[in-house]
């Protein structure tokens, strides 16, 4: 196994439409798997796309943390995955914003509006079909990772780019936040809501690498 190299934002490998992967089994494939998984845990990362790896194939591998997942029944712990060839449908019209960061775009996260639920299939390196109906966390990296095999970036989904910055400024500013809203107390914390680091749930955002992919 190995560590790969990352593309990074203006590297073209990563706006292109990646072709479909002709043989899922095929060793080679089965070995870029697995060397994406031990770069997407080095990094560390919860998903990692062919392309970014300067594959531009339509696969991507992924995990869900535990302590990512939120209290839903279709958003739990997720060992290391890896789907080829999916497919992607968004359920339904709610979006909701949510704090993502990018292994191609080391330091930066952004609040990126995304579908709270959506259905995917794929198959595995065993050609074995995969399909789940997915929300919360785990929807949010599925889309992020398939949107790179499309070329698309998650700065290009953005729509308040005052939601945008380097992960040090964001997690100071929300501690600051934190704060003020602690010393407040009651009745006139009104601010805290606003601060650029807290997400749409309340919850304070991911800080540093944790949460790229
Ligand atoms: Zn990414």
């Amino acid at each position: 196994m190995a560590i790969l190299k990352i593309a990074r934002m203006g590297h073209p490998v990563l706006l292109q439409r990646c072709a479909p992967v002709e043989d899922p089994g095929a060793p080679e494939i089965r070995r870029l798997v697995a060397d994406m998984m031990e770069t997407m845990e080095d990094a560390p990362g919860v998903g990692l796309a062919a392309p970014q790896v300067h594959v531009p194939l339509r696969l991507f591998v992924f995990r869900i943390p535990g302590e990512r997942a939120s209290p839903d029944a279709e958003d739990t712990r997720v060992p290391n995955s890896v789907l080829i060839n999916p497919t992607m449908e968004l359920m339904g019209e709610e979006r909701a914003l949510g704090w993502e960061g990018c292994l191609s775009i080391p330091g930066l996260r952004a609040a990126v509006p995304r579908a709270t639920r959506v259905r995917y299939r794929g198959v595995d390196c065993d050609g074995r079909p995969v399909e789940r109906e997915v929300t919360g966390f785990h929807a949010r990296v599925v889309q992020h990772e398939y949107d790179h095999l499309d070329g698309v970036l998650y700065t290009m989904r953005l729509t308040d780019f005052g939601l945008f910055g380097f992960n040090e400024e964001l997690g100071r500013a929300a501690e600051a936040a934190q704060r003020e809203a602690a010393s407040a107390n009651a009745g006139s914390a009104a601010s805290a809501g606003a601060a650029p680091g807290a997400g749409t749930s309340g919850r304070a955002g991911p800080t540093g690498a944790e949460a790229a992919r």
